[in-house]
């Protein structure tokens, strides 16, 4: 019986060591996952920070804070995913949305990277596609709520998280109490581009 025991022990430690070898990768894989991106490009082709108006992020606009930025181009101008990630949701303009055609990526450390009022979606696209950085997601357009004759063409960018950001600074509460906390779980894409926010 002694023996028995002992034998079962042994077998038990080997996959123990397999296991923390495997537990390792995991860590090390999750980790990677959680480190945002260092720095990412600007989505539209060809644009830079002239592109947009550095005052734009978290503005007061109608009944909200602006979440993100507005990259005026060209209607057609390709727009690129800046990050590799999941494609998590896909809006199309003959629905209604107020977003027109739009197309959000999950990337790393939790964000998401919304891109918006697009004239056109890549056709390959499907909920849950890997995308890589740097593949055509879209074309510039103003779709959804930006179909006036006074908005010109543009690629609305927000970033959302669910790890808070400290970065942006606190914001008094305007339209409701959540203002504050909201600010939290948005990232300001001039930051996450590197350039200088004013
Ligand atoms: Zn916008």
């Amino acid at each position: 019986m002694k023996k028995k025991k002992k034998k079962i022990k042994k077998k038990k430690k080997g996959w123990s060591g397999w296991k923390t070898i495997m537990v390792l990768i995991a860590i090390v894989l999750f980790a990677f996952w959680v480190v945002p991106e260092r720095r990412i490009p600007n989505p539209v082709d060809g644009c830079g920070p002239d592109s947009y108006n550095h005052q734009s992020f978290w503005y007061p606009w109608g009944d909200h804070f602006h979440r993100g930025i507005d990259i005026f181009a060209a209607h057609g101008t390709p727009v690129r995913s800046v990050t590799d990630g999941f494609v998590v949701k896909l809006y199309t303009a003959d629905k209604g949305w107020p977003s027109g055609n739009a197309v959000e990526i999950l990337g790393r450390s939790t964000r998401a990277y919304y891109y918006a009022h697009l004239s056109e979606i890549d056709s390959e696209l499907y909920l849950g596609k890997y995308v890589r950085k740097g593949q055509i997601i879209g074309k510039v357009g103003k779709t959804g709520n930006a179909d006036r004759a006074n908005v010109p063409c543009h690629c609305h960018f927000s970033i959302h998280t669910w790890i808070p950001q400290f970065q942006n600074g606190f914001v008094k509460p305007k339209y409701h109490r959540w203002d504050l906390v909201e600010k939290l779980f948005y990232v300001n894409p001039i930051i996450a581009m590197g350039d200088s926010v004013n």
